[in-house]
């Protein structure tokens, strides 16, 4: 799919930006706070509905204003969707096509974005919230069910938490809530596992290729337990959990479950994440990046939108030049640096380039 334009009213540092962008290779060049990501991360909210970054929606509206409108047109094979998303102090609204959709989860997987951004290399460092969160922003743009089976089990959650803050607990009810929490718990594993499994078939080899090192892959790390028969894992898990009935009345929160899902980078069977450079770690969510644009068009036939943000800094040359093996025509790709000269002449080339200075948008060739 290809955005094909894009517009803000009052996004971040901007008042109005109105810009028509290529369907190969866009390359935004500007100095330090000007509004490079800015630009990416409303793409990626005109997706998802919430920013990559860990911040409030008010956040996104420009200072001293009271609404924000992120407005897209995106073409596919062989048609075109609008897409609207407006925040404001009242909440948040999306149309598709001007016409308002009342359910996020209708509106969420329409339009597809992969982000890399130096946000993203935390996603090693602190703690599983924010690898859940980012399972649940990738398999959500991949499957309605999904965030459908996401969001009851959200509630569900919810409901037992606050049941178990209160004094007199009846284990009964808890088995109740069990039952169905296990259900959806089988079902929200089931689609991390598929999804696990299929960046790790292609992750090795994107990472050998940029890096030269073999046996990149992704752990997975869950405390429901995996049987071939789903049936039986329901079983096992409603057992596990009515077995953490009592330390959950007394911890007064719910212990067991995906909500405490967690993966890691494992290279040669060590955690990346204890022993890898900057540079190494900047390369291995890149590759994780690269390896979801495969899998999205594997998955649905249509290539989703690449947003690299400021890519080619602290890589060396030798490694630049394998990156750019991996931006591809026939993905429309957006990246942003502050410096024209660090990105590849023949790439330049074929690019729409645009300068943005202050919140301000120019042609930049
Ligand atoms: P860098 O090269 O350092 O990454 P950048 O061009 O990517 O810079 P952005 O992060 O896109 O810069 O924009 C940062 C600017 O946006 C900052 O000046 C910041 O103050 C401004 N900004 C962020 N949020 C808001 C907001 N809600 N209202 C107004 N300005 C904002
Ligand atoms: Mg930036």
């Amino acid at each position: 799919m290809i955005i094909n334009k894009l517009k803000l009213t009052n996004y971040r540092n901007y008042d109005n930006l109105d810009i028509n962008l290529n369907e190969k290779l866009n390359i935004i060049i500007g100095k330090n706070a000007q509004g490079k990501t800015n630009i990416l991360e409303s793409i990626y909210v005109l997706a998802l509905t919430k920013s990559y970054m860990s911040v409030n929606d008010k956040n996104l509206v420009k200072f001293g204003c009271n609404y924000s409108i992120i407005e897209g047109e995106v073409k596919y094979h062989d048609y075109l969707k609008k897409f609207k998303i407006k925040i404001s102090d009242t909440g948040k609204h999306v149309l598709i096509n001007d016409k308002d959709i009342k359910k996020m989860s209708d509106y969420i997987s329409n339009l597809k974005v992969i982000i890399f951004s130096s946000e993203n290399i935390h996603m090693l460092k602190e703690g599983p919230g924010v690898r859940r969160k980012f399972l649940n922003m990738e398999i959500s743009q991949l499957s309605l069910k999904y965030v459908k089976i996401l969001m009851d089990y959200n509630n569900i959650i919810k409901q037992k938490n606050e049941y178990l803050k209160l004094n007199n607990i009846n284990m009964d009810y808890l088995s109740i809530l069990n039952n169905k929490i296990a259900q959806l718990s089988v079902e929200i594993f089931l689609f991390r596992k598929d999804f696990i499994e299929s960046i790790n078939k292609i992750l090795s080899d994107i990472f050998f290729e940029i890096m030269g090192i073999d046996g990149l892959k992704i752990k997975y790390i869950s405390n429901i337990d995996f049987y071939d028969n789903k049936e039986i894992m329901i079983d096992k898990c409603i057992e596990k959990l009515n077995r953490y009935n009592e330390k959950e009345s007394l911890y007064k929160i719910s212990l067991i479950g995906p909500h405490r899902d967690d993966f890691i980078f494992v290279l040669n069977d060590k955690n990346v994440s204890l022993h890898c450079s900057q540079g190494q770690l900047r390369s291995i969510v890149l590759s994780l990046k690269l390896a979801e644009v495969q899998l999205f068009s594997n998955k649905t036939g249509e290539s989703p939108i690449l947003l690299l943000d400021d890519i080619f800094s602290e890589l060396d040359s030798e490694k630049k030049n394998n990156l750019i093996r991996y931006i591809k025509d026939n993905v429309q790709t957006i990246i942003t640096t502050t410096d024209i000269n660090m990105i590849d002449e023949k790439l330049v080339k074929k690019a729409s380039v645009f300068i943005i200075n202050n919140g301000k948008i120019f042609p930049g060739k």
